[in-house]
């Protein structure tokens, strides 16, 4: 059975414990298997990352609504000063 490096993907001795490529840590074939499977999961966003992307987005809007009344309320504070 043929290992394989979880970070640098290479090949590595089964024997050995930790790669020779990059120095992680050997795990046995099935893990790899597991690892691969989590990473082509990500490449297909799920609805939560989605939904997560969009309060994101939400809160950046919010924030910038804030920010601009701040400033349109410090502008015309001064503009009345005067
Ligand atoms: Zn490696």
């Amino acid at each position: 059975m043929t290992l394989f490096c979880t970070n640098c993907g290479k090949e590595a001795d089964k024997n050995a414990e930790f790669c020779p490529h990059c120095g992680e840590k050997i795990v046995e074939d099935n893990l790899v298997k597991e690892y691969k499977k989590n990473v082509s999961h990500t490449k297909n966003p799920n609805p939560d990352n989605i939904i997560k992307r969009k309060v994101k987005i939400l809160y950046a809007l919010v924030t910038l609504f804030f920010v601009i009344l701040f400033l349109g309320s410090y502008i015309l504070m001064k503009t009345k000063g005067y």
